[in-house]
């Protein structure tokens, strides 16, 4: 058996002993042990002499061991062992409590030297310390000290000393870079970081150029954070090559057609616009299938670079098929789609509703939706449209909109409906603006496409942060936009985990917005709990202007185009991440009209929220939020999960550039990494996982 992959008890007594404790920890092997990094340090390297201790100093002393007794306090009957020590300075005394074991089983004797470590009282006592016998290589005082992720039942000190006794297996521990790889960007061997990330070593400090221990230590998690981005992109990559060995059908490009469809819009494509259809024409002209991801802010005229392709597949006899996240949203882009396509047999399948524009000929309802999928060019629909093992006849292209909103296994099933061996090309869409880094790190499996500019005409919204002194100015003044015309949406906040659908917390503030504050006003409202038409007549009663003031949670149907809506209210601001406030906010300033977007914290407003107020760039308030909150947060678990490291920096852009770049290199060399049976095995164990999931 491999030495690494024997159980921790396998190392000696000690660990034999805490084996269950550590286990808990999830430390069951010897590698387990190797791979636990500290979390942080404490620099206890620098000794003090006695004479230089002041009252409440936390330091650490170096000192001989005098004389020790026990006994008990005569006041309060505790147990206690004094200890009087010296240096060439001084004399201290330190004691410890119910500790008699360190007397009657010799761990402490005269004559012997220690570290000691605590905080001196006002009588200069060391109570309580931790303490070590000093040697050239101490574990817990001395020296730079790791302190690890613990849970209950185990103590700092015995994890320390456990990893401690594992680091002479490192000699077992192979190489998982490539030579190459570790001189070109200047790394440290595998051994030396696993030594140092634990124990930095302590350089003799004599020349300025010596790095210190600190700087090693650097080194050494740097290095394994590599490992981290390195092996991420390597798969990556592996994934984007593995999609040549698939089929896909090849699309046509209709180029004159195109070009009258493109002149019968009523304005003229933004230049983005041009290029992403381009770059996805081409695509879909291949063999194999495109896996591309089209970034784009809201409003900036995603849904017709897709109409575009799917047109594309219609004209060359072949199935396309458009995945939206909400019924609504569904049906706009089938309203959308068959006036621009009035030729073309476009179905849509939802829950609620099963329509086309060309005849059904079918009656029982049952069959309605594999009718729709087995005979329009074009489908649109939501979840419905992948739950039933519904086939499709030969589809070349999926589009998902909103991709974030759909889980991996949902994409992966519209992406996998295949026709015989024939895989869609897939296009996925986004608004959520994804920093550069971030994109590198769990985008580089696919191609991406931007849509950086807005269509012309659009007008900057202004954004207030509203503090609770200001709540009644606000509403007279939405109420006053409503007199002359205009129209609000309001965004709700979940209240609680009880609330998924966001009854409650829609209702409530419908009620008091009703009752209390706009009493003359029509005001209109969306939960998750509505049935299909009734979310659709509430719509359609905003969009025809019925509705003055819609209500909705932040997750239902907000993705609409109400061009006289210009004001969005938010409700709890500090819960939702800047991007998504950003989003939010593109739902108005569509029309004419100048918009406002009003953020109602639930408290005084933060910093983080202010920042709304000044920055327009969905990126830019992408990037604060990932410095500030980190990915999980603001991409959800779903879409994060896979990219929470241990080590890397999600904002070291330099670190993540040089393992991508590495992993290009090896793969551009050695595409079957038939040179590196290691990363090989790696990326077979994790794919394995991914096919599994
Ligand atoms: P999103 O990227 O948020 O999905 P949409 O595709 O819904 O944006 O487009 C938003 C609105 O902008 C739609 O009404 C669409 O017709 C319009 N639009 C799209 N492209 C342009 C353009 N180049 N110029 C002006 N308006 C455009
Ligand atoms: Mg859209």
């Amino acid at each position: 058996m491999d030495e690494l992959n024997k159980p921790v008890g396998e190392i000696n007594f000690y660990c034999r002993q805490i084996q269950k404790k550590l286990k808990n920890l999830g430390l069951a092997t010897i590698r387990g042990l190797l791979f636990h990094f500290p979390f942080r340090y404490e620099d206890l390297s620098q000794i003090k002499k006695i004479k230089e201790l002041r009252p409440n100093d936390i330091a650490t002393i170096k000192a001989t061991v005098d004389s020790i007794r026990n006994f008990k306090s005569p006041k309060t009957h505790k147990k206690i062992t004094e200890v009087i020590l010296h240096d060439e300075s001084g004399i201290i005394k330190a004691v410890w409590f119910n500790q008699w074991y360190l007397k009657d089983r010799n761990i402490i004797n005269p004559g012997d030297e220690f570290f000691l470590v605590a905080k001196t009282n006002s009588s200069y006592e060391l109570v309580s310390p931790e303490y070590e016998k000093v040697s050239e290589n101490p574990t817990h005082c001395g020296r730079i000290v790791p302190i690890y992720p613990l849970t209950y039942g185990v103590s700092q000190k015995q994890v320390r000393t456990a990893i401690k006794f594992a680091l002479p297996f490192i000699d077992f521990l192979e190489e998982s870079l490539p030579e190459e790889i570790i001189a070109k960007n200047n790394l440290l061997g595998i051994r030396d970081a696993i030594l140092n990330i634990h124990f930095p070593s302590s350089p003799k400090a004599t020349k300025d150029t010596v790095p210190t221990s600190m700087e090693i230590c650097q080194r050494a998690r740097e290095r394994l954070a590599f490992d981290e981005l390195f092996l991420n992109q390597l798969k990556n990559f592996w994934l984007k090559n593995e999609l040549k060995n698939k089929k896909s059908y090849p699309v046509i490009f209709y180029e004159k057609e195109t070009k009258d469809l493109i002149a019968k819009l009523p304005f003229k494509l933004t230049l983005c616009q041009r290029k992403s259809s381009w770059e996805i024409l081409q695509d879909i002209m291949e063999p194999y299938p495109m896996n591309r991801l089209l970034n784009g802010d809201v409003g900036s005229g995603k849904t017709l670079v897709a109409g575009i392709a799917m047109y594309n597949c219609a004209l060359s006899k072949l199935q396309s098929a458009l995945l939206a996240p909400t019924e609504i949203l569904a049906k706009q882009h089938y309203d959308t789609f068959c006036e621009l396509f009035p030729n073309i047999k476009i179905g849509l399948v939802t829950r609620g509703n099963k329509i086309t524009n060309y005849e059904l000929l079918i009656t029982n309802k049952k069959q309605l939706s594999q009718f729709i999928a087995g005979n329009s060019d074009i489908i649109i629909g939501t979840h419905a449209l992948i739950q039933d093992n519904i086939k499709f006849k030969n589809l070349a292209l999926a589009v998902i909109d909103e991709q974030h909103r759909f889980g991996v296994e949902q994409r992966a099933r519209l992406s996998s409906c295949q026709d015989g061996d024939r895989y869609p090309h897939l296009l996925s869409m986004t608004a959520t603006p994804i920093p550069r880094t971030l994109s590198l790190i769990q985008y580089s499996d696919l191609d991406i496409s931007l849509l950086d500019e807005l269509p012309q005409g659009r007008k900057t919204i202004k954004t207030i942060v509203v503090g609770p002194e200001k709540r009644f100015p606000a509403y007279e003044f939405i109420k006053k936009q409503v007199d002359e015309g205009r129209q609000a949406f309001v965004i709700c906040p979940l209240i609680d985990e009880s609330d998924k659908l966001g009854v409650k917390s829609v209702t409530e503030e419908y009620k008091k917005l009703n009752e209390k504050v706009f009493p003359d006003i029509n005001i209109g409202f969306l939960h998750g709990k509505l049935k299909s038409a009734e979310k659709e007549e509430v719509m359609q009663d905003f969009k025809n202007n019925k509705i003055k003031i819609l209500v909705s949670t932040s997750v239902v149907e907000v993705g609409v185009d109400v061009p006289n809506a210009v004001i969005m209210m938010i409700e709890g601001a500090e819960r939702f991440g800047l991007a998504q406030l950003h989003q939010f906010r593109g739902r108005v300033g569509r029309g004419e009209h100048q918009s406002y977007c009003l953020l109602f914290p639930t408290d005084a407003p933060t910093r983080r929220l202010k920042e709304m107020e000044n920055i327009n760039d969905g990126f830019r308030l992408a990037e604060i939020d990932l410095q500030l909150r980190g990915p999980g947060q603001i991409y959800g678990k779903e879409q994060s999960g896979k990219i929470e490291f241990r080590l890397a920096d999600m904002n070291n852009m330099f670190l993540i550039k040089k393992a991508q770049n590495s992993a290009k290199e090896i793969l551009a060399e050695d595409l079957k990494l038939k040179k590196h049976p290691r990363l090989r095995e790696y990326l077979d164990t994790e794919l394995q996982k991914i096919h599994l999931e």
